[in-house]
């Protein structure tokens, strides 16, 4: 502690100026509140593609990350394959998940159903401040993409839906849209084109302005039309699916 590149030790250093906070990624005891900060920063890295879709998560190199016991990190990670973010395999350990294209789809159909059954209670409920919410993160979002910031648009696109659904003021489906959200990203990951981010940003600006003005059954067929364009940007078609046109393909 405090030694210089030549050896000695730095006299200006003022006594007992760092507390013992220096191991990993910050150790402040073993409790609830620390659990719930690990699985919130490896749940952010996985949901903004900071951790890809396949990535070994190794509890012993995630205990020492986090200077936390591995007991601990197991839990964690069974926390997160709960969620579908984490796969755990007997012999091979944790790793991030990989949705299959079944489960892309249903993922999807799952937001459809949801997400566009909320607008018309937003749209009811929406306050001024709210609003004001809402367009702010559509704002950062854009501004994020603007400057390549691809993790922060991620994150902040899934938190406009998430916080949509959470002012519609049904708590059990907010807290359904979430995870739907963060398994939509980890899809994305897997099966969206090259720095594809999936919602076209300036669309969530007008679901606000439909929404601001009431106009809850267009709201509904907008996020409809949202969420299929997400979708559609995915490469989720099964080849058994296709049949090639193969006297176009062998005519020339
Ligand atoms: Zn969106």
């Amino acid at each position: 502690m405090g030694k210089r590149a030549d050896g000695t030790t730095a006299a200006s250093q003022p006594p007992a100026a760092k507390p013992a906070r220096r191991r990993g990624a910050g150790k402040a005891g073993d409790g609830a509140e620390r659990h719930q900060e690990i699985y919130r920063r490896i749940r952010e890295a996985i949901v903004e593609h900071r951790l890809k879709p396949g990535a070994r998560l190794r509890e012993d190199a995630l205990a020492e990350v986090f200077g936390v016991s591995r007991t601990g990190i197991r839990k964690i990670l069974q926390r997160l394959a709960l969620e579908h973010l984490v796969t755990l395999t007997p012999r091979r350990g944790a790793s991030v998940a990989r949705p299959s294209i079944e489960e892309a789809r249903d993922v999807f159909a799952a937001r459809q159903l949801v997400e566009c059954q909320l607008m018309p209670w937003a749209a009811r409920r929406l306050t001024p401040t709210d609003v004001e919410t809402l367009r702010e993160l559509a704002t950062s979002e854009r501004r994020a993409l603007r400057a390549g910031e691809q993790s922060q648009a991620i994150q902040l696109s899934a938190r406009f839906h998430q916080r949509l659904a959470e002012l519609a003021g049904n708590v059990p489906l907010a807290e359904f849209v979430e995870r739907l959200c963060s398994r939509s990203s980890l899809i994305l990951a897997v099966y969206g084109g090259r720095g594809h981010l999936g919602c076209e940003s300036h669309d969530h600006d007008e679901l606000v302005t439909l929404l601001e003005s009431g106009r809850g059954e267009r709201a509904v067929a907008f996020m409809q039309r949202h969420l299929k364009a997400i979708e559609a940007s995915l490469s989720i078609h099964d080849e058994a699916d296709e049949t090639p046109d193969l006297y176009t393909i062998f005519s020339s």
